[in-house]
């Protein structure tokens, strides 16, 4: 089972994400445990105050480094084990993919520290294992990033998704995007579904899966494409495909 706490200021913001679809499935059926830690209840403060203005002047308000120990510190005898990671959640931190996803996914604890206001304390980041951010724009707290990460790492746990699901099939886990889906009816607005996906022909499905991920691959992310090993039946199938022309020959 995965252990996670989240440690926020807004724990009515995961109420309803938690409460549907895969999360809940997946905390129903004991294979993640999720609890949310309110931040502001480890206050000293009689006025319960959080946030303080920053040394050295500036604009916003700083989390005080106090409430935020006394809740890592809380977890931490809660959990009673080292194999833990903390995450602070934080724009200048590593870049979220779906690697770290499927890693964080074997963990036992997770415990994430959301920011808000200007930002944090730097010394939360003594505490901290890891330091992760989910894209180079600035969201008003940590809370969007830790269930953007949680949603990403649960369906990595086996039995999370259902059995005809993977997240092994999907855009990113071959370094590449995924394939087109098509579902009925066969013709919508006249747009066909490709002939060959309904010819029952299940190598020559496969093959067009294969090209048709490459090719999107190649037009809409040639970064990540252009980091792909190739294999010679990859080359073959993009032969034909005057689009990969150019990227074949910066290649190969
Ligand atoms: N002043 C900070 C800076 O420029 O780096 C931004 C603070 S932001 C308004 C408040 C909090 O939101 C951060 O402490 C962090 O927890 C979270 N946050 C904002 N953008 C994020 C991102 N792209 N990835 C991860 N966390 C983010």
């Amino acid at each position: 089972m995965l252990n996670i706490h989240i440690l926020t200021l807004f724990p009515e913001f995961f109420e309803s994400p938690f409460n549907v679809s895969i999360i809940k499935r997946a905390c129903d059926k004991g294979l993640v445990d999720i609890e949310l830690i309110n931040i502001r209840d480890f206050s000293q403060d009689k006025h319960k105050k959080v946030d303080d203005y920053p040394y050295g002047g500036g604009c916003g308000m700083v989390m005080k480094p106090e409430p935020i120990f006394e809740a890592v510190e809380y977890v931490e005898s809660k959990i009673n084990t080292v194999n833990r990671r903390i995450i602070l959640l934080s724009p200048q931190g590593k870049l979220f993919d779906q690697s770290i996803a499927r890693n964080l996914s074997q963990e036992e604890h997770i415990v994430f520290i959301c920011g808000h206001y200007e930002g944090i304390d730097e010394r939360v980041k003594t505490l901290v294992t890891d330091e992760i951010s989910i894209g180079d724009y600035i969201l008003t707290g940590g809370e969007v990033p830790a269930l953007a990460i949680v949603d990403a790492a649960i369906r990595f746990i086996p039995g999370v998704l259902g059995s005809s699901e993977s997240p092994e099939d999907e855009s990113f886990c071959e370094g590449l995007l995924e394939y087109p889906h098509y579902t009925r009816p066969e013709i919508y607005k006249g747009l066909k579904v490709p002939d060959v996906l309904l010819s029952g022909n299940h190598k020559q499905i496969e093959l067009f899966r294969r090209r048709e991920a490459l090719k999107r691959t190649c037009e809409k992310r040639p970064d990540l494409f252009n980091r792909l090993k190739l294999t010679n039946d990859d080359i073959e199938l993009l032969k034909g495909a005057t689009y990969y022309k150019q990227e074949l020959k910066n290649t190969y």
